[in-house]
């Protein structure tokens, strides 16, 4: 990732790919206060654009909050940063990563006088769980890693050091041989995937658990309003594993993953084992939006990369 061109935006300036480093003794390498966004720009019929760069900043701005980072630039700055990433590297659609670090300026676990600093990188990414995932669906293992408990880590913010817990449950669910991990929080209750919202259907009624122990996902919020617009009523309550066994349907979403069906968990078969149509219904929805197919309903929530 590090050897290849490009440009990459650091505290406001814009550096040649390969020179966007920093020192050895950065504060959040040795201790993980941090917190980061990842959102994705679409090549839409009126250019690249990205989808729900408000809401992305914005949860930014709230991370950087819960974890009392002061916050060196305002949204315009970013959101223009966000932008300017795709464009300057002549993307036509990207994964783009804000990431707020402190740095180097002091060590030891209090970070009173270590800078915030705030860099953006953008590049191309396809399917984050494959093609085939999308299209046919994943299999997923519960994972022997609890979410965090709301007291450990707080889950409003997008922390850098949540995700060692996501990539233990990642590493363990991949070397078994699935796709994904998903995660139960510390009651035992379904909390979320490793980068991923879950959801089931039951009945025609979608259902999915409460946020205290899992990220408030933009694309979780993007489906509950096409949830609507398509008819569905959305339930949201504690959640067991085995509701999950015996739901209709099951499916992540996130940036990344987007919309995945799930199709198996902890080698039970979901459902009829393939993509079930309020998940198929979705994922139409869902990409017609992000892809700014004319009629979609929500052109508001794409906004063209420029330079800037
Ligand atoms: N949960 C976790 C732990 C995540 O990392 C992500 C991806 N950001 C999500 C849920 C989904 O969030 P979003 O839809 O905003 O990408």
């Amino acid at each position: 990732m590090a050897n290849r061109d490009g440009w990459i935006w650091m505290d406001g300036q814009w550096l040649p790919w390969r020179d966007a480093t920093v020192h050895a003794m950065t504060h959040t390498l040795h201790y993980g206060l941090g917190c980061f966004e990842g959102l994705r720009a679409y090549d839409t019929p009126a250019g690249p654009a990205i989808f729900r760069l408000d809401e992305h900043i914005e949860r930014l701005f709230d991370s950087a909050h819960i974890l009392g980072l002061d916050m060196p630039f305002d949204r315009p700055t970013l959101k223009q940063a966000c932008m300017s990433a795709v464009h300057r590297n002549g993307l036509r659609q990207a994964y783009i990563r804000p990431l707020v670090f402190l740095g180097a300026e002091k060590a030891g676990i209090d970070p009173l006088g270590a800078a915030t600093h705030v860099m953006v990188a953008a590049w191309v990414m396809n399917a984050y769980l494959g093609e085939d995932g999308l299209n046919r669906g994943i299999r997923v293992k519960v994972s022997s890693f609890a979410r965090h408990h709301v007291n450990v880590q707080m889950c409003r913010a997008k922390s850098v050091s949540t995700y060692t817990n996501s990539i233990l449950a990642c590493r363990e669910a991949r070397a078994e041989g699935y796709d994904e991990a998903l995660l139960l929080d510390t009651d035992g209750f379904v909390a979320e995937g490793p980068g991923e919202n879950v959801f089931l259907v039951k009945r025609g009624v979608i259902h999915e658990p409460e946020i205290t122990s899992a990220l408030d996902g933009i694309t979780r919020r993007t489906l509950h309003t096409l949830a609507a617009d398509a008819g569905f009523e959305i339930r949201t309550r504690r959640i067991t594993r085995d509701e999950l066994y015996v739901a209709d349907e099951v499916f992540f979403t996130g940036t990344a993953a987007e919309l995945t069906p799930v199709i198996e968990l902890d080698r039970r078969r979901i459902g009829n084992g393939r993509p079930g149509p309020v998940t198929r219904e979705l994922q139409r929805r869902f990409f017609a939006c992000v892809r700014g197919e004319p009629g979609n309903g929500h052109p508001d929530w794409l906004t063209p990369s420029r330079a800037g």
